[in-house]
């Protein structure tokens, strides 16, 4: 196929005007369907259904330590709840500690508490003039949220096929003072899909900030979202590499089961030093009593160890794969050799990133929503919801039914379409 930008104007009037037709007739079958949300399908969600078997009014609720589940207490998660996640985010059980059902939650609590807190000692970040976080784009808008809300200045830096931009990230936190974090998602981003090399991943480690309290937020919520047994990224464990690179407390690590068992009622942790861990067990004592013990018990009972998540995610992967690649031959079908978009391929987690012309992400979310499909909304994955070049959509296939995304995806490339041809035109 021709690139639009080689065809003449006449050719391309004469494009639009047959675009434009199937557009109308597709907008007059009134579907309203919804390619926005990054959420697992009901199907997936059937997969965990017999966890709801595993604890009933029979069942001994005694955790391995032998302390009652009923009861308070166990203020950072049961041993076995530990060593499960533990193993889930590849670092030792002695790491880490289990909060509720939200890694977000743990995430918003810990951007909390360095503001009124500070970090080991350090000064509360609420007292500095200036609070800045670094934001690899495209990201994810609810970590940009949390730190819009506590009114830390936001900076964007580049994601490469590698990860963040790790010249400009190296530079940044060795000159500045008030940079006292960055968002992180290493495996299977959000939106992209892409998973940090080694080289990046050693880069983050190897970091000299500038502030001693500067904290890595390495949000590893897709760590074991493969959507392939035999194409799989790997991603080097973080927290060992700070240790050995000398910086133990630069980091923290976040993971949940939100999209392994039941988003809303899975299991949260955080993983960090044992310094960084002594600060936080110090804060969740006043914070609470103990978080949802059954829970936990639950979820260990059911998946038993790690392997068992391993095999359940592979049940995921076989509803996922075949909705990622309807999408992906949807975008290659219609989209290939046009030069007016252009996309990544993932191998795991949620989303599919697309970037279109300059310009046009706004009115091709816009267009599509006349056909009664919604998307992302345009700039969300960018701070402050300010895309600079109006070109970044997220695409979230792991929702809709399999004929649902066959037309969503149909809705979405006539509007990238339509779009890029105004753009061209204008
Ligand atoms: N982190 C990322 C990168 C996500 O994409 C999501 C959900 O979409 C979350 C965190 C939310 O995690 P949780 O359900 O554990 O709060």
């Amino acid at each position: 196929m021709a690139a639009y930008e080689q065809m003449s104007n006449e050719e391309l009037l004469t494009l639009k005007q047959d675009l434009e037709a199937r557009f109308q007739e597709v907008k007059r079958k009134g579907y309203k369907l919804d390619m926005s949300r990054g959420k697992p399908s009901a199907a997936q969600l059937d997969l965990a259904m017999k966890m709801m078997d595993v604890l009933n009014s029979e069942t001994d609720l005694k955790c391995k330590e032998g302390i009652d589940c009923r009861n308070y207490g166990v203020l950072d998660g049961i041993k076995e709840a530990k060593e499960l996640l533990a193993d889930m985010t590849e670092v030792p059980a002695e790491n880490i500690i289990i909060f509720g059902n939200s890694s977000l939650n743990i995430m918003f609590d810990t951007i909390s508490r360095c503001m009124t807190h500070g970090v080991l000692g350090s000064t509360p970040w609420c007292k500095l003039d200036k609070v800045k976080f670094l934001c690899p784009v495209p990201g994810y808008d609810r970590h940009f949220a949390i730190t819009e809300y506590f009114g830390i200045e936001m900076i964007n830096v580049p994601m490469t096929v590698e990860g963040p931009d790790m010249d400009m990230v190296e530079r940044l936190v060795r000159e500045d003072e008030s940079v006292k974090g960055i968002w992180c998602v290493p495996k299977y981003s959000n939106p992209q899909g892409i998973t940090y090399s080694d080289e990046t991943v050693r880069r983050f480690a190897r970091l000299q900030p500038a502030a001693p309290d500067f904290r890595i937020f390495w949000d590893n919520a897709y760590g074991i979202h493969h959507l392939y047994e035999d194409k799989q990224d790997n991603l080097i464990e973080i927290l060992m590499e700070c240790e050995r690179a000398g910086n133990p407390d630069m980091v923290f690590k976040f993971c949940s089961t939100s999209k392994v068992s039941f988003p809303g009622s899975g299991v949260a942790a955080i993983a960090a030093s044992k310094a960084n861990l002594a600060e936080i067990k110090r804060y969740m004592t006043i914070q609470t009593i103990g978080h949802d013990k059954l829970n936990q018990l639950r979820h260990v009972r059911f998946f038993k160890d790690i392997h068992g998540m391993v095999e359940h995610m592979k049940k995921h992967a076989d509803i996922l794969r075949p909705k990622f690649e309807a999408v992906l031959q949807g975008l290659e079908t219609e989209l290939g050799g046009l030069e007016i978009g252009s996309w990544i391929k993932p191998r795991g987690g949620y989303f599919i990133s697309f970037d279109a012309m300059e310009g046009c992400a706004k009115a091709i979310v816009a267009k599509a929503k006349e056909a009664g499909l919604v998307m992302t909304d345009a700039g969300a994955t960018y701070p402050y919801g300010k895309d600079p070049k109006d070109s970044n959509i997220r695409i979230a296939p792991s929702y809709p039914t399999q004929e649902e995304l066959s037309i969503a995806t149909d809705i979405f490339v006539l509007s990238v379409k339509l779009v890029s041809i105004d753009k061209i035109l204008a």
